[in-house]
């Protein structure tokens, strides 16, 4: 899988993208979380994360005190601690990691954290959560990031109406 092939068309076709994303917006059809949902299955079969790992190369996942202490506990060392190493504050009061690649990713692509991983880790890239027209906007955005969404975004360029 060629990541940068995949944004780079994901990025040729942003406008697109969003112009689709602000008619979903408006027109909330029913049927959209079945159709991104089976989208996400058929394109998760191709994509492996682990020949990938864009989103935590180069985003931080917003982290809240819950997965702050369940890191640190994991890690044995104080919150505060985790906090002074590696993360900020960002404008949404959300702790961010300070630094991408995320300190936690290995050279091989593995989550050295991986069963006690922040919330937005494991929901990232959001495309087989309820309600998914609330999370159109952030979705073309992530157009940039994911190659996973770049190829659902195809799949409903071409099935909706
Ligand atoms: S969620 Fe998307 S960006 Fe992250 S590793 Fe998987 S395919 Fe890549
Ligand atoms: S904690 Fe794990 S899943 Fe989350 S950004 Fe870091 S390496 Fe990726």
């Amino acid at each position: 899988m060629d990541v940068q092939k995949i944004l780079q068309e994901g990025l040729s076709k942003k406008s697109e993208n969003k112009k689709l994303a602000n008619r979903l917006k408006k027109s909330k059809p029913k049927h959209l979380d079945a159709l991104v949902h089976d989208l996400h299955e058929e394109v998760f079969e191709e994509i492996d994360c682990l020949a990938c790992a864009n989103c935590c190369k180069t985003t931080s996942p917003g982290m809240h005190n819950k997965d702050v202490e369940r890191l640190a506990k994991f890690l044995k060392i104080k919150p505060a601690e985790l906090i002074a190493q590696h993360m900020e504050l960002d404008e949404d009061g959300e702790y961010v990691f300070r630094a991408a690649p995320c300190p936690f990713l290995g050279a091989d692509n593995y989550c050295s954290v991986y069963e006690v991983r922040p919330l937005a880790c494991r929901e990232y890239p959001h495309t087989n959560r309820k309600r998914f027209y609330q999370v159109l906007d952030l979705s073309v955005k992530n157009t940039g990031v994911c190659p996973a969404v770049v190829k659902v975004f195809e799949g409903l360029q071409e099935k909706v109406q």
